[in-house]
């Protein structure tokens, strides 16, 4: 297999098959990120996906779902991304499901008919690092769009008929700016209606831009207490109905799971009881051995 480290894959989806269609990530200047610093982007080349291809139908010839990677697979233009999603399917003729992550300035250049031909070969599902939905904050950490291109992408999403993700990156603001980052990541959230929200707390890895701006006392991260607060206001103010990832356990509450609606003020109680009574030190000691988002 062709695979590129690091090889970062959605650990909610089935850990196999999996198939590299682009290596890196086109962008690679969000302030928070390390994950493919130094590696150049490149198309896969077809000849290697075919290989690849060829090793998963020996194995799993009847596979229903397949992992693209890596970072931004939709960066592709349509022409160049049709035809590897045929040759997918051409070896995986049962397949049901491909999914992979990707951007969301990666979606300006398909129409919504596009979106659709690539949903009937087979890709249902995206997830989109989003971060933030708020403006200041999407400028501050380099994400390169707005809130504005947010709305206007998953809406051709929504009418394609792709189902996708959206995730939440918890303190990413800093204390600056924590109260309008949930607020306005919540509301134009709540806007998208995606499937599933995810929510990941911010961790100050070495070698990124915003570890240095923390160092020169450019940028205020947020204490554990802070971010749980954020993280509440978050949920507070989120009104579509979806699935709720969070990475946070709370006092040995599970808070994941389906039917964020019916479980939200489960959650805010949840998330007050840790504000008062968490233990902030264990919380600081488990991001601090984080190696990875
Ligand atoms: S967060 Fe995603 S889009 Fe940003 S640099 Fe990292 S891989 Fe690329």
């Amino acid at each position: 297999m062709h695979f590129t480290d690091p090889v970062y894959r959605n650990p909610y989806w089935p850990t196999w098959p999996l198939i590299q269609i682009t290596q890196s990530c086109t962008h690679n200047r969000c302030e928070f990120c390390t994950m493919y610093k130094g590696i150049p982007f490149r198309m896969q080349p077809m000849e290697w996906i075919e290989q690849d291809l060829k090793e998963i139908a020996a194995t799993d010839p009847h596979a229903k779902t397949i992992q693209l990677l890596s970072a931004n697979p939709l960066v592709m233009s349509y022409d160049n991304l049709m035809p590897r999603l045929e040759l997918i399917r051409k070896y995986l003729p049962d397949l049901e499901y491909m999914y992979t992550a990707t951007r969301v300035s990666d979606l300006k250049d398909k129409t919504v008919e596009q979106l659709r031909n690539l949903r009937d070969i087979g890709l249902k599902e995206i997830s989109l690092g989003v971060e933030s939905g708020d403006d200041w904050t999407l400028e501050r950490i380099h994400k390169g769009y707005h809130a504005n291109d947010i709305i206007e992408q998953c809406r051709k999403l929504t009418e394609a008929g792709i189902d996708f993700w959206m995730s939440f990156l918890n303190g990413v603001a800093g204390k600056e700016h924590s109260h309008d980052h949930a607020v306005n990541s919540a509301k134009i959230f709540s806007q998208c209606k995606p499937m599933l929200v995810g929510t990941g707390g911010l961790t100050l890895f070495p070698g990124t831009p915003l570890l240095e701006e923390a160092q020169r006392g450019e940028f205020a991260p947020l204490s554990e207490k802070e971010m749980l607060i954020e993280l509440k206001t978050f949920v507070e103010n989120l009104t579509c109905d979806c699935r709720f990832i969070t990475h946070h356990t709370v006092s040995g509450k599970n808070l994941t799971g389906p039917n964020f609606l019916k479980r939200k003020d489960s959650i805010v109680a949840a998330l007050e009881h840790e504000i008062e009574h968490g233990d902030m030190d264990a919380m600081a000691a488990i991001r601090r051995n984080k190696r990875s988002l």
